[in-house]
């Protein structure tokens, strides 16, 4: 009977788990506008399943899009009529996806035997909730778990507060994993937490940092796709939330906050993976942090790291218009960027998101800085498009070490300009 029920229970995990044998993740190269424009109608090709990777039609950047098994036939075809050059960057994703799974399986093995954790590895959304116990309990005068409210599925929602004291003291904010699939966002930003919760008091910079301003950092922005994507589906990118009058789920939550909402570079289908979502502010994941950085009123600094690209971005990304600071943010980012790259030669590109990838509306950072908070970034980590969102596990901690350089950078440069 025992047997009968464990056959049964991995029958039922198995059964609900999505897989993707055979699917493949094309990079395309747009070469002309007519390129583009054929590249548009594949886009608006719901039915084939095209999940993409990275976003935007340029004939600067390729576009990294996951065919399913299914449609990779008619879309070979398709590009290869129109004469558009591509090339296959994943040849099977369920090959790289078996393997991470193994690698969480004997990892998590191995942290039960040592009793430690291992950064060096993907977790689930409670092994990351119990780290950030045992950290707080750990630096109890430097870092509070602050619970900034509920997902949809109701999880709760944690950001880490590094504070030395003071009453609303200037605040930096940084957030990771908005969209559940980026795993070596979530991944790097534990390793920072330990980071910065271990130099403080050693490292000269952190300590004077912590003794003028507090950080903010949200670990996993998007709890219910976070867990999705370890239980149901490893490409889920958006919220869980349902849409009334559609069989699809979740919200774009990096679309639905409240600056171009609605315009370009997101989509008004419940269906696509940028969906905007009914109106900004629509997922309570958006609406618990915008109300705390509202309720807090002294951020200086807000950054939201995604993966993959390598890319340091400020605003705009709804409009392509110049920001006043542009000059400042650029110089900033340029600076930032050199202290990353200083440690893996990890090359990145630093510009406004319209300019230096596409046009998007409705993203967190064009909101901050909307709002007053000027030095308002967002990273794309590694890589440039070799695994993409399937980073192996041994790069989070090089990953973490050069972004934490990226990040210092500016922190140190907010806390010497204040404003
Ligand atoms: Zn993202």
């Amino acid at each position: 009977m025992r047997l009968y029920l464990a056959v049964f229970a991995l029958l039922a995990a198995v059964h609900c788990e999505e897989l993707f044998n055979g699917d493949q993740v094309l990079r395309i190269h747009a070469e002309s506008e007519s390129h583009i424009h054929a590249l548009k109608e594949l886009e608006e090709d719901v039915e084939s399943g095209l999940d993409f990777w990275t976003h935007g039609f340029s004939t600067e950047r390729p576009v990294d899009i996951r065919v399913p098994n299914s449609s990779l036939h008619a879309v070979k075809d398709f590009l290869k009529k129109n004469n558009i050059p591509f090339t296959v960057m994943i040849n099977n994703v369920q090959e790289l996806l078996d393997k991470e799974k193994a690698e969480m399986v004997s990892n998590a093995k191995m942290e039960r035997s040592t009793k430690s954790f291992n950064f060096a590895a993907y977790h689930d959304l409670e092994t990351l909730y119990s780290f950030m116990d045992t950290l707080v309990a750990s630096h109890p005068n430097l870092i509070t778990k602050v619970r900034i409210g509920n997902s949809y599925e109701n999880r709760p929602m944690y950001a880490l507060k590094f504070s030395t004291g003071g009453v609303s003291r200037p605040a930096i904010w940084v957030d990771a994993g908005i969209h559940s699939r980026e795993w070596v966002t979530q991944a790097s930003a534990v390793w920072i937490a330990n980071k910065i919760a271990s130099d403080y008091g050693v490292d000269p910079s952190v300590t004077s940092l912590l003794g003028q301003m507090d950080i903010y950092l949200m670990i996993v922005t998007n709890p219910d796709g976070y867990v999705f994507t370890h239980t149901n589906n490893r490409m889920w990118r958006k919220t869980r939330s349902v849409n009334s009058g559609s069989s699809c789920r979740g919200t774009d939550p990096n679309r639905n906050w409240d600056a171009g909402f609605g315009g370009p570079g997101a989509s008004k289908d419940p269906c696509s993976e940028s969906y905007h979502g009914p109106f900004a502010n629509s997922e309570v994941e958006v609406k618990n942090v915008v109300d705390l950085i509202r309720g807090h009123s002294n951020f200086k600094s807000f950054i939201s790291m995604h993966s993959y690209s390598q890319l340091l971005m400020y605003p705009y990304g709804y409009t392509c218009t110049d920001i006043p600071e542009k000059s400042e943010l650029h110089s900033v980012g340029t600076a930032a960027i050199k202290e990353l790259t200083s440690l893996y030669n990890t090359r990145y590109q630093v510009g406004s998101i319209c300019k230096i990838i596409y046009q998007a509306s409705g993203g967190s950072i064009d909101w901050t800085y909307n709002i007053g908070i000027k030095y308002s970034f967002a990273f794309e980590l590694r890589d440039t498009g070799y695994y993409g969102f399937l980073l192996p596990a041994n790069q989070i901690i090089p990953t973490a070490e050069e972004t934490w350089l990226g990040l210092k950078y500016i922190m140190e440069y907010v806390r010497n300009h204040p404003y």
